[in-house]
């Protein structure tokens, strides 16, 4: 507290720390030197890491590699797409999705997204046809349809991939996000659920996808022995793929492992949160926290809203400053000056056609951090300092 009384700011930049049990594994394997996933004839942490990231998602395989962009990546590759494929990809993602695709010798088709940050359905039917894979990005942990995209796309025989770099935790129907497409990725990096700076993972059912996967990310000569099951396919697939050597290290394992058993907190902590600031946010006239599709159960770190009404540019600067005022950031995803968010950055694409719909979510929507550590009072002080902040503009 200040000594008026007044509650500073929430800092909700600093991460939380990470538990004591990594505290011994990294002391373990700093005295041995131990850091190579391939060295240890079995149980390496990475291959643990494997094991209970499958198990804890319900999927056959899994596999840690360097982030997730690689992740992203390697699962392209993995589905054997010919070079210049179309792959559809939500035209709101982070820089890094299409960079993915770009990097994989395909090129990405971007599909309209609407001003609930979810993709339009009647825009990806339009590009579908002739699509060679679809990869849909869950940004800031949104869900979109997959109920009506896994139906367009099966009928076309057209392999989904999820980029779920931000929804470890969510479910859609009950069923874990991650696990609807072929392949589901996700992310440690430290703005993630979990933090182990960088690193991620991805999981399938789909022997083949895992043993290419394996195979590219670095598991050269007979090191693919080191991953459960399919040994048939690895024979397959041995000398005849490239190495990227994408691998994950020990030390990134033993600061994830311990942090799984904390999810389940951390998602039901964050939805808490999340609800208790959005229902605040919901009672001005000027702002709006769009709802999650019926069939989600959301797992936020973080917030997104609409300044709705007429708002012009000028004015939503001036909410930014006023919000800033007292003491929170509001990012306006369009608004900041070359956002990895915004596609019109994505000047490594080349020229693409307008999306004025995405564009016009993109100038009025608003990204605020909630780290799943923050308290009730901490959440509430956010809530109204972004109330007041419209309030002062538009009230
Ligand atoms: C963080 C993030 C990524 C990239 O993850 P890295 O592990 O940093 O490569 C990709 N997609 C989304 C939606 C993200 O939030």
């Amino acid at each position: 507290m200040a000594p008026d009384g007044q509650m500073f700011a929430p800092n909700v930049y600093d991460a939380e720390p990470i538990p004591d049990a990594a505290r011994l594994e990294i002391d373990r394997l700093l005295s041995s030197g131990d850091l190579f996933r391939y060295t240890a004839p079995e149980g390496a942490p990475v291959a643990l890491l494997e094991a209970e990231f499958a198990e804890l998602l319900g999927a056959r395989y899994a596999l840690a590699v360097a982030s997730c962009s690689a992740a992203l990546f390697l699962s392209l590759k993995a589905l054997d797409l010919p070079r210049g494929g179309r792959v559809l990809i939500p035209a709101f993602t982070f820089a890094a999705v299409p960079s993915a695709v770009v990097h994989a010798d395909l090129v990405p088709v971007l599909v309209e997204v609407g001003d609930n940050y979810r993709v339009d359905m009647a825009d990806f039917e339009a590009k579908l046809d002739g699509a060679d894979a679809v990869l849909i990005s869950h940004m800031r942990g949104h869900t979109s349809d997959m109920d009506a995209i896994m139906a367009l796309c099966d009928a076309r025989d057209i392999p989904v991939i999820e980029d779920a770099a931000h929804s470890l935790g969510t479910e859609w129907h009950g069923k874990k996000i991650g696990t609807i497409g072929k392949v589901g990725c996700f992310s440690f990096q430290s703005y993630k659920l979990v933090n182990a700076g960088e690193g991620g993972i991805l999981i399938t059912d789909d022997p083949e996808i895992a043993a290419r996967c394996v195979i590219m990310s670095g598991a050269y000569e007979s090191n693919w022995k080191k991953h459960p099951g399919m040994q048939n396919s690895y024979m397959l697939w041995q000398n005849k793929l490239p190495l990227y050597n994408m691998r994950m290290q020990n030390l990134s394992a033993a600061v994830i492992r311990p942090q799984l058993p904390l999810v389940a907190d951390r998602v039901a902590k964050g939805r808490a949160g999340h609800d208790r600031v959005g229902d605040r946010l919901n009672q001005s006239a000027s702002l709006m926290v769009p709802p999650p599709l019926p069939p989600e159960q959301r797992a936020p770190d973080s917030i997104q809203f609409n300044l709705c009404g007429d708002w012009t540019d000028g004015e939503a600067l001036q909410f930014q400053a006023e919000a800033k005022r007292r003491g929170i950031s509001v990012q306006v995803f369009g608004l900041s000056e070359g956002n990895a968010r915004a596609f019109w950055n994505w000047e490594f694409l080349g020229p693409q056609p307008d999306l004025p719909q995405t564009r016009a979510m993109l100038m009025r929507a608003c990204d605020v951090r909630l780290p799943t550590r923050l308290t009730d009072s901490e959440l509430d002080y956010i809530a109204n300092a972004i109330f007041h902040a419209a309030e002062a503009v538009k009230g």
